[in-house]
């Protein structure tokens, strides 16, 4: 946790839970991709954390930004990104939402199939696309699954389709799946970038850019590697594909721009057991769960580091859930979380590494419990 972080907390009295945001955390993010990826453009993934203050210090610091509806597009030229940084990144577009992006001024668009392409070129004449194509998400602890992307043999199909419509074919993109913590899993990607480049320019099209997609990490409680070796293997797979004809390249950071900063803090509302026996689990509600924010933890897909005051007194393994009465409210059970035996009723715990994918997941009132609270700093 930052310093920053723990003197705000500190000065601040708990009601109820709250993501706290450091920009100074989310700044240092930034200039390590664009170091790490000189040359590659920035497009930060809205949907990772739309707080105003968030896209404004990145807008500042020159990313350009991935949407996916109209109200993301707003929100990136509200906080003041022209509309030539801003791409709509979703494969599934209403009609009249292309329209109303075309007229906001939005020149880049995703597809996946040809009548994607066809809304489009009826909306949004002339406009640059870009085909995503289907990646097994392998390595990722958070995987996109089928539901974006054709294969690569129909990307060349879709790509010669919005040519054909008066499009721009611009480029190919994917994503390698959420946090991903193998930087060796662009290279099969790129192989089938590639191969969609030479066969288009063969039939007289040529493509120009590659959008990398996201997929970086953000520190949960396994070691991940640094951001720099993602753009040295992205690098190299770039070279070993397509040789000295370098395409123009993105990136699409979400989670690895704002998931280390920000940090919940909730509290213990009960501990308990389901029966007298020994062995029997111990249970411990927090006043945060899957509905406040920590949907992420579907499938305990998502593990994230929990703090507390009693740390360092003996850990016990505990069933961890959240305060609502819906059942599949449960955090960590199937591979119970550690926390120490010594916590109490009452007890604040700091819950780690939260900036991304938990304010925009949490619902709006369910069992009246109120959407999480984000205070930027
Ligand atoms: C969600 C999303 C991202 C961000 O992914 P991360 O894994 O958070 O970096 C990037 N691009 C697209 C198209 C997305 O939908």
């Amino acid at each position: 946790m930052t310093e920053r972080i723990q003197n705000f907390l500190a000065s601040r009295r708990h009601d109820g839970p709250c993501l706290v945001v450091d920009l100074d955390v989310v700044r240092e993010n930034y200039n390590a991709f664009a170091k790490a990826l000189p040359d590659t453009r920035v497009f930060y993934a809205v949907k990772a954390n739309p707080e105003p203050k968030v896209l404004k210090l990145l807008a500042d610091l020159g990313s350009c930004f991935d949407t996916a509806s109209v109200v993301e597009i707003k929100l990136a030229l509200e906080a003041g990104a022209t509309a030539d940084r801003i791409s709509f990144g979703n494969t599934i577009k209403k009609e009249r939402d292309i329209a109303t992006a075309r007229a906001l001024g939005v020149d880049l668009y995703a597809v996946d199939c040809k009548e994607e392409v066809e809304k489009i070129a009826r909306v949004a004449p002339g406009a640059r696309v870009f085909a995503r194509i289907l990646c097994d998400g392998s390595g990722a602890e958070w995987p996109l699954s089928r539901k974006f992307g054709c294969v690569p043999e129909m990307a060349i199909d879709v790509l010669e389709h919005a040519h054909r419509l008066g499009l721009v074919a611009h480029g190919v993109s994917f994503h390698v799946g959420s946090q991903q913590r193998d930087p060796a899993m662009w290279d099969g990607a790129l192989a089938s970038a590639a191969m969609i480049f030479h066969t288009l320019a063969d039939r007289g099209i040529q493509l120009a850019m590659v959008n990398l997609g996201g997929g970086f990490p953000t520190r949960y409680l396994k070691e991940i590697p640094g951001v720099e070796s993602y753009g040295s293997a992205i690098f190299n797979a770039l070279r070993k594909h397509f040789g000295n004809q370098l395409p123009e390249t993105i990136i699409e950071p979400g989670r690895g721009m704002v998931g280390n900063a920000g940090i919940i803090r909730s509290e213990v509302v009960l501990i308990s057991k389901k029966s007298d026996a020994e062995d029997d689990a111990r249970w411990v509600y927090l006043d945060i769960g899957k509905f406040g924010g920590l949907a992420e933890t579907m499938d305990e897909a998502i593990r994230y580091p929990i703090k507390t005051a009693r740390d360092g007194s003996a850990m016990v393994p505990c069933v961890l859930a959240g305060p609502t009465c819906d059942s599949a409210d449960v955090l960590y059970e199937k591979d119970p979380y550690f926390l120490p035996v010594s916590l109490e009723i009452g007890d604040l715990v700091l819950i780690e590494a939260t900036g991304a994918y938990t304010t925009t997941y949490s619902a709006v009132a369910f069992n009246g419990f109120p959407p999480l609270e984000t205070i930027v700093i």
